[in-house]
């Protein structure tokens, strides 16, 4: 079975509203298989964005994604990294479709409620860094 990789972040976290985007992963039809709170480390957070270091937001997105605990999850189902990224939706809720997680619960385009991953080489690079 496919795996993807998903984190609820600290704006979900923070408005008590992990239910309602498991809701929308699982009405999706997509299974939670794994699933721990943790409040991310500066380090480990460096270490997740790492590909993002030279971006004027870093230090913004560092501090954001450890304000707050976050929802580690491993997801499974057929192509479910491609699946997952769908009912995501764009990066910045303004551009996300109707239905997604994304505009139905993102604040703007940092606090965008949940991280997804965007292949299946990263989606088992992402499990082995929290599992
Ligand atoms: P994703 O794969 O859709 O999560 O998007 P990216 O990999 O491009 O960006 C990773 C995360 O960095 C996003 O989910 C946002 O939380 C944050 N981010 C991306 N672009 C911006 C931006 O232009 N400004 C700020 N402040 N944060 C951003």
């Amino acid at each position: 079975m496919d795996q993807t990789f998903s984190i609820i972040k600290p704006d979900a976290t923070k408005r008590n509203i992990t239910g309602s985007i498991n809701k929308v992963i699982e009405e999706s039809g997509l299974r939670i298989i794994a699933q721990k709170r943790i409040k991310l480390t500066t380090n480990q957070a460096e270490k997740f964005y790492s590909v993002h270091k030279e971006r004027p937001f870093f230090r913004d997105l560092i501090e954001y994604m450890t304000s707050e605990p976050v929802i580690v999850q491993i997801l499974s189902g057929d192509n479910c990294v491609e699946r997952y990224r769908a009912i995501m939706g764009a990066t910045n809720p303004e551009n996300a479709e109707n239905g997604t997680i994304r505009k139905l619960f993102a604040l703007n385009v940092q606090e965008n409620s949940v991280h997804g991953s965007d292949s299946t080489e990263n989606a088992k690079i992402e499990i082995d860094f929290f599992f």
